[in-house]
């Protein structure tokens, strides 16, 4: 097997990065673009083997990159932005052939935000601290410390983005880190470990190794030296990394899937309204945080429809490369049989697709929207990850509310009101991890974020993510005992 393969023009070690080195497997699995189906190349396919020699490459280098101050961690971080900022043009094009979101978010949006999840991270260990307090004269001390090898798992939805989101506090906190990228989009991974180490990062800090999750992960994720596990993936696969890490009662953190539903009222501004429903088709609808349960308030639903109908049916679906596309591919042919899977056996039960509702040539599924379907159906209950949207009707607060909540899941959820009253009581009681009122996605990264229900374990961002990858300690010092001498 090829050291490196070329990807839109940029080189790409296709090997694990442990300890400063790159490694090879004896395995390989074939790597492609969900873009043409194009083969890109053969990928190092890591085991338990490898699994334990990253785990003792990030346990032998916690000891010195716990110990260096927190200015010269959060200079390496900026560096590594520095890195990244250099080479976004590479990691844009090379993250489209390989997971098939849009080139032109990936250049202006996404990667940027890739280098600012470095830069944020830095600055914000610099000003972590809890005020000293005092408890019957004796002085309290809060201290973030940091934890030891981290585990970050990730998948192929928006992958530097999501791996970076976890690499950057992790390594903030002072820990070492051995991150697993999806095998469906495994290339931007391996250009961060290139750019960390041109960063300076030394050997060990960073890890990367490339495989299967059911090959590689278990070795992973039950192993008594990781200190924490993060997981960003669907809930099938975190029920057994939980399984796997309770054993070792090894802190997770858990960042699942959703079926999360954008509400949309009588009083609402419906271009707005529109607008934000025809956004959660983005990424092909591959997005977890995607409103993909249309909730509309009835005086209003059949102009709604009609207006969805129009702006759906313009949108362009083609090469993620072309500045003029609005939808690109689903990732893997099994994704789009998936996805299928879900629309056809909607369709049998009684559903309408009053926008696409089939496949197109290639890995590409039509932007569909289906009506008449029932809350307690397949399709408005389980998480379909493509263009699929379903339409119901409510009348009044509560009954929106009680569809908005009538899922396992609790991830996200937007409304769409001119009312701030309703707005303000509407919002109190949606079981959701983010709600966005009259905007979708704006996600600043000092937030909590992460999901309820079965969205998930745990919140992560600002503050929260150093409370998840420290081990939070509380000093008390007493007014008593001092030598003299010393004051
Ligand atoms: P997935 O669960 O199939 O895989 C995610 C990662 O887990 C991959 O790297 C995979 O190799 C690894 N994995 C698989 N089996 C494993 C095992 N036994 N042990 C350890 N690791 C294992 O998910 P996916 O299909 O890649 O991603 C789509 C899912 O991710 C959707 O459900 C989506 O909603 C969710 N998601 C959630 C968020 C969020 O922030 N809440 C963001 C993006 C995606």
């Amino acid at each position: 097997m090829p050291d490196n393969i070329t990807v839109a023009g940029v080189a790409v070690d296709t090997r694990h990065w442990i300890g400063g080195l790159r490694v090879a497997s004896a395995g390989t699995f074939t790597d492609h673009s969900p873009i043409d189906g194009s083969e890109l190349g053969e990928i190092a396919r890591g085991g338990p083997a490898e699994a334990e020699a990253a785990v003792a490459a990030a346990r032998d280098a916690f000891p010195a990159w716990a110990a260096t101050s927190h200015s010269d961690r959060a200079r390496i971080l900026h560096a590594i932005a520095d890195g990244v900022e250099k080479r976004i043009e590479e990691l844009a094009i090379v993250e489209t052939t390989d997971n098939g979101a849009l080139l032109r978010s990936h250049r202006r949006g996404v990667m940027p935000r890739v280098a600012h999840n470095f830069r944020f991270f830095a600055d914000w260990l610099l000003k972590l601290e809890h005020e000293d307090f005092e408890t019957r004269e004796h002085t309290n001390h809060v201290s973030w410390d940091p934890a030891g090898p981290c585990v970050l798992i990730t998948p192929w939805n928006a992958p530097l983005m999501l791996a970076t989101w976890k690499v950057a506090p992790a390594l903030a906190a002072g820990n070492t880190v051995v991150l697993k990228p999806a095998e469906w989009s495994p290339l931007t991974a391996s250009l961060l470990a290139d750019i960390a180490a041109e960063a300076g990062l030394p050997a060990g800090v960073l890890n990367v190794v490339q495989g299967y999750g059911s090959e590689i992960g278990d070795t992973l994720t039950s192993h008594p030296d990781v200190r924490r596990i993060s997981f960003t993936g669907s809930v099938p696969t975190a029920r057994r990394i939980a399984a796997s890490a309770a054993g070792n009662l090894t802190p997770l953190s858990l960042e699942l899937g959703g079926k999360s539903p954008l509400l949309v009222f009588a009083d609402a501004d419906l271009d707005l309204a529109v607008d934000l429903a025809v956004e959660q088709y983005d990424n092909a609808g591959q997005v977890c945080l995607a409103g993909t349960r249309l909730l509309v308030e009835e005086p209003v639903a059949e102009e709604f429809t009609r207006r969805f109908v129009e702006r759906a049916s313009a949108l362009t679906q083609g090469d993620p490369r072309d500045e003029a596309t609005d939808i690109g591919p689903t990732i893997h042919p099994r994704q789009l049989e998936k996805i299928d899977g879900f629309v056809q056996r909607a369709v049998a039960a009684g559903a309408r697709a009053v926008v696409g509702g089939h496949r197109k040539d290639g890995q590409y599924y039509a932007p569909t929207l289906l009506t008449d379907v029932a809350q307690d159906s397949e399709i408005v209950q389980e998480e379909v990850f493509g263009p699929v949207l379903t339409l119901q009707t409510f009348a009044g607060e509560d009954e929106a509310v009680r569809l908005a909540n009538g899922t396992r899941f609790g991830l996200a959820a937007t409304v769409a009101t001119g009312d701030r009253d309703r707005a303000e009581r509407v919002t109190a009681r949606l079981v959701a991890g983010t709600v966005w009122v009259n905007c979708f996605f704006v996600r600043d990264l000092q937030a909590p974020f992460g999901g309820s229900r079965q969205s998930g374990v745990g919140r992560e961002g600002g503050t929260w993510s150093f409370d998840f990858y420290c081990d939070l300690k509380n000093t008390v010092t007493a007014p008593k005992g001092w030598n003299q001498s010393h004051g």
